[in-house]
Parts: structure tokens; sequence; C-alpha cells
């Protein structure tokens, strides 16, 4: 149904992936008057794994959904990784697959209920800045044209593609740090009780990795990623040419579930691919009167591309910087600021994928030592940082105690 165009509202938040619902129901749930807007309408299918770890299930129950989502997700308690000769350890967490198409309408429709208003079609085109620099709302386009919407908040959540960031001035690399692919498959007989998510490691998918996610009503989620794909030269952000679709082959060819899948399976659709930015890099996170939030300030993780938690996470980060009211702009620096040790970790943990016998040797080690096995979990739900366990020093005290 058609919203009536509001001239002004406390709080536009231009984006409405998890990032951008969070933050809109935490301020709308504060009473602020909130605009949410997405170029695309409610359903859209967002390129992803629709892996949700730890981290996301943290931020669901903060946000009171947790309950609502895994109503409608396939539970797992594990996920099984495979190094590249063969070697598997199944690691325990809380974790859950459930398509971004549903797992984003769901945010949106809590929001809406908490009082945010949804507005689609709207295109962020540019900030309104005013005299002294300040962003004071934006430039949107819809159906009819291009209008404009005045807020005391911009709160940017557009994702990984440039464009927006560009528009809005904090734009710091053009590129993206990764990409990945995923396509969906129906196969109702492999959904087999006590399946958890799969991650594979080879020489064949080098500087990458492949996964299988159970998504519900047996279908499975089926991808490659490279995490580091636009970041390895020199920082000059240049491409490699890193061709998708051939990994997803050799994917296919040298794990055998993955082969059985495509073979007894139906892809429904096609293989589609899309963009990551991680390690909190590529942009500013703040500039007057704006708060640029999830993916769009690189908040998925490199390693893994998991970004669906931190992405919540630093939404609700920013609409609480936003009810802290003066000094907005600094409050949500010092938290992402915060997180940044993390980050780095993951970006450091990416060298599994460019060396993956250091998969294999995690594995070997961590099938044999409880305490390693201990602490690969606390990576997972994020109790342990993950930086040492690849470190040189790490990987002695593994080898050796
Ligand atoms: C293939 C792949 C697999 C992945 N697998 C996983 C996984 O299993 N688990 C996980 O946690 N993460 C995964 N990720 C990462 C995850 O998808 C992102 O971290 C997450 O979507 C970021 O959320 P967000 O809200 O910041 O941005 P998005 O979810 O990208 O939402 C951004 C929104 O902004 C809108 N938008 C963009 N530009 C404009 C504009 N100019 N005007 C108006 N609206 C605009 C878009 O339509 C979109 O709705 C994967 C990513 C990829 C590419």
């Amino acid at each position: 149904m058609p919203i009536e165009l509001p001239s002004h509202c406390e709080v536009l938040v231009v984006g409405a992936g998890p990032a951008g619902s969070a933050a809109a129901a935490t301020l709308a749930r504060a009473g602020r008057s909130v605009l949410l807007v997405d170029q695309h309408p409610l359903g859209r299918d967002k390129v992803c794994g629709d892996g949700l770890i730890p981290d996301a299930h943290a931020a669901l129950a903060r946000m009171g959904m947790l309950d609502a989502v895994m109503a409608r997700a396939t539970r797992m308690d594990h996920v099984t990784f495979t190094g590249p000769r063969g070697g598997q350890l199944a690691v325990a967490g809380q974790l859950a697959v459930l398509p971004r198409r549903e797992l984003d309408a769901l945010l949106n429709e809590h929001a809406q209920s908490l009082g945010a208003r949804f507005m689609t079609p709207a295109r962020f085109e540019a900030p309104l800045v005013d005299t002294a620099g300040r962003v004071i709302g934006a430039r949107l386009k819809g159906a009819e044209g291009s209008f404009e919407v005045r807020a005391d908040w911009v709160l940017l959540a557009t994702g990984a593609n440039a464009a927006s960031l560009v528009a809005a001035g904090v734009c710091e690399r053009h590129t993206p740090s990764g990409v990945a692919l995923r396509g969906y498959v129906q196969a109702p007989h492999l959904a087999e009780q006590g399946r958890g998510l799969e991650v594979v490691w080879s020489r064949a998918l080098r500087p990458g990795y492949g996964w299988i996610f159970p998504a519900p009503g047996g279908i499975f989620n089926i991808g490659v990623g490279v995490a580091d794909s636009h970041n390895d030269l020199g920082g000059k952000g240049r491409k490699k040419d890193y061709n998708l679709r051939e990994l997803f082959e050799a994917f296919v060819c040298v794990y055998e579930p993955a082969a059985r899948l495509m073979r007894e399976g139906r892809l429904l659709g096609e293989l589609k691919g899309a963009p990551l930015r991680c390690t909190l890099a590529g942009a500013r996170w703040s500039r007057p009167g704006l708060l640029v939030i999830g993916e769009a300030a690189g908040s998925t993780y490199s390693l893994t591309g998991e970004g669906i938690g931190k992405a919540l996470e630093t939404g609700l980060l920013a609409a609480d910087a936003v009810l802290a009211g003066e000094g907005a702009e600094e409050r949500y620096e010092r938290e992402l600021v915060a997180l940044r040790p993390k980050f780095e970790l993951y970006q450091k943990a990416n060298r599994i994928n460019a060396h993956p016998w250091l998969a294999e040797l995690l594995i070997w080690r961590g099938r044999r030592s409880p305490r390693l096995l201990q602490r690969m979990e606390g990576v997972l739900s994020e109790t342990v940082n993950p930086g040492n366990l690849v470190s040189v020093r790490g990987l002695t005290r593994m080898l050796f105690t």
C-alpha cells in the first residue's frame, strides 16, 4: 500500500537489509519517526549463503526476533569443515539457515510493526547537505521521479554496492573485498536429520572455499566464495580474474556431496554472484548527520564471508548512538573501533583460504585435541578470537603442546 510521503522524519534509513531493518526497528521502538526505504520491494532476493551463525542469533535475540526467525529456519548444531585431503571436523555452535527473502521480510515487517514506515521503490541518489556540510536528508528516486526527504539523521545501509557510498561522499574504495556465488538446489531426499552446515577447502578452490547449507523444505544453498578477491594486490584494490562459475564447477568436481546434490537435485533458478565488503574497510563510517551501517561499512567477516550478524549488530549500534543524541557519529565510530580487532583477526585467518593445507592441519589437530576443538567452538561463538589459531606462534603451539 503506498504510504503518504513525509517531508521530514527523524531518521531516514536507506536500505532494508538486516542492518537497515535492525536500526529502523530499534529507533521506532524508542518512539522515533523512522522512514525505511529500499530500491526493491519487500521480499526481494539477496544473493547470500543464508547461514545464521551465533553472532546473528545473539543480535536477533537482542531484537526480540530470534524465536520468530527460528520458527521458520532450519536449525543446526554444528558446522562440518572439510580440508583439502578430506579430513573432517564438526564444530558445535548455534546455527541456522533461512533464505534471505524470508529473513529480510520478517525483519522489515518487525520494524514496520514497531512504527517504522517503509517505502519502496525509493533509490538513494544523493544526500541533502546544509551550508555547514551536515547531511540533512536525501534525494530519492521513486516510481514517479525524484523527491526529497529531510531527516535529522540518515543511516546508509545499502550493502556491498559502492554506488551509494560514492553518492554519499563516504566511499574510500570502489571495489569490493570479495565475491561469492550461490544457487538453490531442491533435493528433499538428501535433507537427512542431523546434517550441519558444510564448509569445504580444497587446492582447486584456492583462494576460496565452498559451502552447502541446508535450508528449509529440502532445499540446499550451495556456493563458492573468494573472501579476498580484491585485497591482495598491495592495497591497490585491482580485481584478480576469479571466475566464480569455474570455481563452482571445481567445487562440484572435488567434493562428492556437492556432486551428488547437483546430480540428484533440481537447480532452482540460476547461480547468482554478488560482491562482499569485509573487515570494516572501504568506506568512512560517518560524516555529520550520516552513519554508514552494515556491509556498506564493511561489516562482513573475511575468511567466511559471514555478515548477517554483524550487519544487524552495526544497525543496533547506530540506532543506540542516534538515541544517545549529540555526538552520535563519534559514539558510533568508537563502537566500530572496538569491533575492529575481531575483524582484523578474521582477515588474518583468511590465509586459510589461500593456503588450504592450514585447514587440513587445524582439522587434523582439532580431531585429536579437545582443547583446540573447544577453542574453535569459541571462535564460532565469538568467545575466542581466531587470529592466533593461524599465526606462526599459534600453529607452533598447536602442534607441539
Ligand atoms: C554469495 C554470498 C553468500 C553469503 N553468505 C552469507 C551467509 O551464509 N551468512 C552470512 O551471515 N552472511 C553471508 N553473506 C554476507 C551477507 O549477505 C551480508 O553481510 C549482508 O547481506 C549485509 O547486510 P546489509 O543489511 O548490510 O546489506 P544488504 O543485505 O545487502 O541490504 C542492502 C539493502 O540496500 C538496498 N539498496 C542498495 N542500494 C540502494 C539504493 N541506492 N537506494 C535504496 N536502497 C538500496 C538493497 O536493495 C538491499 O535491500 C554472503 C554474501 C554473499 C554475496
